[in-house]
């Protein structure tokens, strides 16, 4: 059969913005090839925006423009959904508006996944219909679903990721010309790796979003944002970056996914923050805007996926996989992996999740300094791994590196450590993170 002799598909496309107008581009320009692999033609049968006059970088014949996106998802004549406006609303009333209505439904929403994907999970199911999500974490690598799917018959132990290009952009070329973090936010800006408002990036939003639903998939447990600890980058300084490279190590945002047996059962941790790696992690390679997630696993052991993590192209490439394998299911007369939630694990709060700290601390240079700070340590039951000294006279700096410590007993020893007489300043406090924590 050739391909213009196949059945026709109707796909409803809600958004046409960076990532819209790049999904159109190539539904038209590889319609065939599209069209061979899933077994149908994908057409569209409209395209909801807010601002029809709106120029768009691609050629879009205005009768499929509608600002009417409730009335599109729901004709008669619409088998697929593709949603790539954003947000909360009304993004999940039309989510759930297509499935009832019969559609299969691919989306890059991150933000709506993780604050309620259970409601859009069970509409999919109620449904029979597909619910498919590749482009939501990390752009255009294939994550999701090599943990949905490939991984099902193995046990993730952990998840650690660089999921925001913009975070990572900023920390690299910190950590490569020495800028501070307000000059190299401003040269990401610039280059158009981070919006003009950058708050949902450095701030760890949008990395809080995609831990939760790298956590969910990887522990099969529901994990929304609400659950994930989230520090941003604001106050990483030129100074922590050039003492972690003292230590041989990179700081970079992370977003790690844990989990833990209890004496209660299972339980995840999942948190985003800046951290310290080591130069020789996989993931301390990852460079500019990039984005690379670091899966461990009892069978496969470790694994990584590396690639563009955002842009319109590199996630319309995601959406379209997705589109070809709904559209298949959907011809088959099935559908695919669902939400897996049976594992039903507890949430650790960040306090009870401990982690190792860089401490650099500015001292008097002198005999019976270090035992004191040693011993402040001590009083709060934080163990030290490894203590240097750096400088001498003026420039006195120890830099200390604890064994696994709570937030709570790190807090009270630097508290105390800034009571300190023979101590002049803190000067950076940072998380450590290494392989197989
Ligand atoms: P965007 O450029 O802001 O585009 C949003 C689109 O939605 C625009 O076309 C807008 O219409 C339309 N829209 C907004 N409100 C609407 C409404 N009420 N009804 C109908 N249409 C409406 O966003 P984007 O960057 O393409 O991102 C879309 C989704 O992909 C988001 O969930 C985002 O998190 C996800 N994502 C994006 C990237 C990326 O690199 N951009 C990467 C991964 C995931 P107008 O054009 O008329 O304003």
């Amino acid at each position: 059969m050739t391909t213009t002799e196949l059945s026709t598909l109707r796909v409803a496309l809600l958004g046409c913005g960076n990532v819209g107008t790049e999904v159109v581009r190539i539904l038209r320009t590889e319609a065939d090839e599209l069209a061979a692999r899933a077994g149908a033609r994908l057409e569209l049968a409209g395209v909801a925006v807010r601002r029809p006059g709106r120029a768009r970088s691609v050629d879009l014949d205005r009768d499929l423009l509608t600002t009417d996106a409730h009335s599109l998802v729901t004709r008669d004549d619409v088998d697929l959904v593709i949603e790539v406006i954003g947000g909360i609303e009304p993004a999940r009333s039309l989510i759930l508006a297509g499935l009832e209505n019969g559609a299969s439904v691919v989306t890059a929403n991150k933000a709506l996944l993780a604050e309620d994907g259970e409601t859009l999970f069970a509409a999919a199911e109620k449904a029979g219909r597909d619910l498919y999500f590749e482009a939501a974490v990390a752009g255009a690598i294939p994550i999701l679903r090599p943990l949905r799917e490939s991984l099902a018959g193995d046990r993730v132990r952990r998840v650690i990721g660089i999921v925001n290009g913009t975070t990572n952009y900023v920390l690299d070329k910190m950590s490569t010309s020495g800028a501070g973090f307000r000059e190299a936010l401003e040269d990401a800006q610039q280059l158009g790796y981070a919006e003009a408002d950058p708050t949902a990036d450095i701030e760890g939003f949008d990395a809080a979003a995609k831990a939760a639903i790298l956590a969910g998939l990887a522990f099969h447990t529901r994990v929304t944002t609400a659950d994930v600890y989230r520090e941003g980058i604001t106050d990483v300084t030129a100074r922590d970056v050039a003492s972690a490279a003292e230590m041989g190590c990179v700081v970079k945002a992370l977003a790690i996914c844990d989990r833990r047996e209890t004496d209660d059962g299972p339980a995840v941790a999942v948190r985003v923050h800046p951290a310290m790696i080591p130069s020789t992690h996989p993931l301390a390679s990852v460079r500019e805007a990039y984005n690379a997630v670091f899966v461990e696993s009892e069978a496969a052991g470790q694994l990584m996926f590396y690639g563009p993590g955002a842009g319109g192209a590199p996630t319309a490439s995601a959406v379209l996989g997705d589109l070809v394998t709904v559209a298949r299911h959907r011809l088959e007369g099935v559908s695919g992996v669902g939400e897996s939630t049976h594992t039903q694990a507890a949430v650790l709060s960040m306090g009870e999740t401990p982690t190792r700290y860089h401490i650099a601390i500015d001292v008097d240079d002198r005999a019976g300094v270090l035992a004191a700070v040693a011993s402040e340590f001590a009083t709060h039951g934080v163990s030290i791994q490894t203590v240097r000294q750096e400088g001498r006279g003026d420039d006195a700096e120890l830099v200390i590196v604890t064994h696994r410590a709570t937030d709570a007993a790190l807090s009270s020893t630097v508290a105390g450590l800034r009571r300190m007489s023979m101590v002049h300043a803190v000067t950076s406090v940072m998380r450590v993170e290494a392989e197989g924590e």
